[in-house]
């Protein structure tokens, strides 16, 4: 019913759109916040960025408001991740298609090297974010857009892209770096819900995710009791809290582990599908990921 009412919303704005853009800049809006980054770092001030996700939102549950709505309606750009990671908001996105650029940034990606998943209606797991080879194409499909777009300004964009892959490659190495310090064997990642598949695939960690792929599902309690069997058998020193899932799961795992006469401890908050604050390192992908990876590394020594 609500959402029969927002889509009427939409077209209602769209048929009483005017065409004025604020300070002649392009208008972006994006969903989540490590593509809300990803755009500043491409546009700087060439452009206005409007992230419709805010730190520790967890996209998988996310619902436009009716001011997202008035921000898309205004927008040239809508950039976001797609696989239907922003599950409740895909339906508005599609509907937009035709009016608009409207860009799912995972759609650049080789289908082949996505992995599969039955719990998302894309069949793939969403969170390709955590491979920085993927996110540099998210670059590079932005770069080429604002450039379409913004002919003028096509060089800066460059400028800026060049500047920002060349971050990306240094942080590959740096948490490769990091990474090569932990001995295979401890390598087991176990977190909330599973967003760091891709992380593991690229950094070869065993990924276990409480919740499934999607926070939309809660754990049941023979899953709980399950994983806690796992970690007495591998020997893991310690779990994970992520920012955009409710703790409670994770402190569920370590109650189960210790009732069976073992201890785990939590090992620190992941940023998962969402940045820390703006303003902060941890509010930039690029430290984002830095600060998981340290966090990782020193609690399973
Ligand atoms: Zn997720």
């Amino acid at each position: 019913m609500k959402k029969g009412i927002l889509l009427l919303a939409i077209l209602f704005v769209f048929s009483c759109k005017n065409e004025t853009k604020s300070n002649g800049k392009l208008n972006v809006v994006t969903s989540t916040t490590m593509i809300t980054d990803l755009v500043k770092n491409i546009g700087g001030d060439y452009i206005n960025v409007e992230g419709l996700m805010g730190s520790g939102v967890d996209p998988h549950l996310y619902k436009a408001s009716e001011g997202d709505v008035t921000k898309l309606v205004n927008a040239d750009v809508i950039f976001y991740n797609g696989l239907h990671l922003e599950g409740k908001l895909v339906e508005i996105f599609e509907k937009m298609d035709s009016d608009k650029e409207t860009i799912a940034l995972a759609d650049e990606i080789n289908k082949k090297q996505l992995i599969v998943s039955e719990y998302f209606a894309s069949n793939y797991d969403p969170h390709v974010w955590f491979d920085i080879n993927f996110f540099k194409q998210f670059v590079e499909k932005v770069t080429i857009v604002l450039s379409e777009k913004d002919p003028i300004n096509a060089e800066k964009y460059r400028e800026n892209e060049k500047r920002y892959l060349a971050d990306l490659n240094k942080l590959d190495e740096d948490v490769q770096g990091v990474v090569d310090v932990l001995p295979k064997e401890k390598r087991i990642l176990v977190t909330a819900h599973d967003a760091f598949n891709y992380f593991g695939k690229a950094y070869d960690f065993e990924v276990v995710g409480l919740q499934g792929l999607s926070t939309a599902t809660e754990a049941g309690v023979q899953d709980v009791q399950k994983l806690a069997a796992f970690i007495i058998d591998k020997k893991i020193k310690a779990i994970f809290i992520e920012s955009s899932v409710p703790k409670r799961t994770i402190e569920a795992l370590q109650a189960a582990v210790k009732s069976k006469g073992h201890d785990v401890v939590i090992g620190g908050t992941l940023y998962s599908d969402a940045l820390g604050n703006a303003g902060t390192a941890e509010g930039t992908y690029v430290g984002m990921y830095r600060y998981n990876i340290k966090t990782i590394v020193s609690a399973l020594q």
